[in-house]
């Protein structure tokens, strides 16, 4: 191999860039700078970052901390296939000493940089925090249910769908889709929230679940820029019945298996499916309930019919042999009392 001089200093060198070596082709060359000092602002309570005019979902603290260096650090324009690794330190509750390191390459060159810099935080509260504990909020989910009152499961699945609700919004940037609170009451639960759009998503979220319907009724809180500010109540009532109910639904008597728009379920007198729009039916009973079922024993199967010791009285009763029947004569089977008649369940 032949060694070569370099033109500018002389020295022996191998690889050329600009036809000289590599340290005269450095040379002052920098690969990045930064200020000594960096400022960024963080809400203390949610994370947030202040960036480009507005508050910004933020981090972890040392993500925030690094990308404000990010941000400021002056790349050299020539350079290419850069790699830069942070490490910041905190040196106290609102300052951290961030250690970069860059690789890259000048036109072909390697060349490398470290530096420090200090990140300076000022922490200060973000809009969304600020009205969250201002009490702040543009409407309430008030959910009841219909002619009855809610039950505790149901009212857990409310709050868990609405919390759902408001987290895939604040991950999409709804800053204010937060709930502001939630209020237990003896008929059921409000929930206030930050944003009048969260309302209507947290009641279609629920009714897509539990069926039911709505009223809202705005009121007018007051004016800001002259624009009409309102804060809507939304009335969300569960369905009068819910899965497990035995029900008379114009003469037939079904067990619910889903309410909402839509009444599905079983005929318990023959076991066929059922399944009618809510509003069409005219006269809906309440007669018993899954968990109010009693064991009997089937006596014997006659194909049409069945009997059935009554655990009460016990006197054999003969009912219709519903299709979903499986059970052997001489074995138990779960049966409700109604005062339509003794039914037997699924
Ligand atoms: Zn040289
Ligand atoms: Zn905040």
């Amino acid at each position: 191999m032949v060694r070569s001089f370099c033109p500018k200093c002389g020295n022996d060198a191998d690889v050329f860039y600009d036809n000289v070596c590599h340290q005269c082709f450095i040379g002052n060359k920098k690969l990045l700078g930064s200020p000594q000092i960096v400022y960024g602002r963080i809400c203390p309570t949610c994370g947030s970052v202040f960036r480009k005019g507005r508050w910004q979902i933020g981090g972890k603290e040392e993500d925030t901390v690094n990308s404000f260096v990010k941000e400021n650090l002056e790349l050299n324009r020539d350079a290419k296939s850069v790699e830069l690794v942070l490490t910041p330190k905190q040196l106290d509750y609102s300052r951290y000493k961030v250690h970069v390191e860059a690789k890259g390459e000048i036109k072909g060159a390697p060349i490398d940089a470290v530096i420090d810099t200090e990140v300076r935080i000022s922490w200060e509260t973000c809009d969304t925090c600020s009205r969250i504990s201002g009490g702040y909020f543009e409407g309430i989910v008030q959910i009841r249910a219909d002619k009855r009152l809610p039950t505790h499961e149901e009212l857990k699945r409310c709050v868990a769908i609405a919390e759902g609700v408001a987290a895939r919004s604040q991950e999409k940037g709804d800053k204010l889709a937060f709930i502001a609170r939630t209020e237990e009451l003896p008929e059921g639960i409000d929930i206030y929230v930050g944003l009048i759009k969260l309302g209507k998503q947290i009641c279609r979220a629920v009714m897509d679940t539990f069926g039911g319907k709505i009223t809202e009724s705005p009121k007018l809180v007051g004016q800001k820029n002259g624009v009409d500010l309102y804060r809507i109540t939304y009335a969300l009532r569960l369905p009068e019945f819910v899965r497990g109910d035995i029900i008379n639904v114009d003469g037939t008597v079904i067990e619910v298996q889903g309410c909402g728009k839509h009444v599905s379920g079983i005929e318990l007198e023959t076991g066929k499916r059922f399944m009618e729009n809510f509003n069409d039916l005219m006269d809906v009973k309440k007669l018993s309930r899954r968990d109010d079922a009693v064991s009997a024993v089937l006596v014997a199967d006659e194909g049409k019919t069945i009997q059935v010791l009554d655990p009460h009285t016990y006197e054999t009763v003969t009912v219709r042999r519903p299709e979903f029947l499986s059970v052997e004569p001489g074995n138990e089977i779960k049966i409700v009392k109604t005062e339509n008649g003794i039914f037997v369940l699924p």
